[in-house]
């Protein structure tokens, strides 16, 4: 799903990667992200095993309501240019232990454990602005 995508992309190709917007069913999502450079294949295979590696480490995906300026305190991640209510849904993916992999602010709903998901799989890379590209990507 898409939070692990946003993370993973994160961690492999930029920390300062922002989501510009989402459209998302249960089997395929598409993303748009604020990114200076065409996704080469290394990054783009990369991104796919980090996501498959957090899909099988069963994490938990656990929503919890706060204020939004403690949400923004906890650094977690919102949509570039997006207004948000004073109250918002902030999902956290962790392990057991409490290790959070993602933090997002979202609608949901969502899958409660990443276990639910099937084979991450990017399906294309393209460009739709000057320096906003789009992921196309389905689960199996
Ligand atoms: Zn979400």
């Amino acid at each position: 799903m898409h939070h692990l995508l946003l993370a993973a992309l994160q961690e492999v190709v930029s920390k300062d990667i922002k989501q510009r917007g989402s459209n998302i069913t249960e089997e395929r999502l598409r993303i748009d992200f604020m990114c200076d450079h065409k996704l080469t294949d290394e990054e783009k295979k990369k991104v796919e095993d980090l996501v498959n590696e957090k899909i099988k480490e069963h994490l938990n995906v656990v929503r919890r309501e706060m204020p939004l300026a403690e949400a923004e305190k906890l650094g977690a991640q919102m949509e570039f240019g997006a207004k948000y209510p004073e109250v918002v849904s902030v999902y956290f993916i962790e392990d057991e232990k409490g290790s959070q992999f993602s933090k997002e602010f979202c609608g949901g709903p969502h899958v409660s454990n990443t276990s639910e998901l099937g084979h991450f799989k990017i399906q294309k890379e393209e460009a739709v602005a000057q320096g906003i590209r789009r992921i196309k990507a389905i689960l199996e």
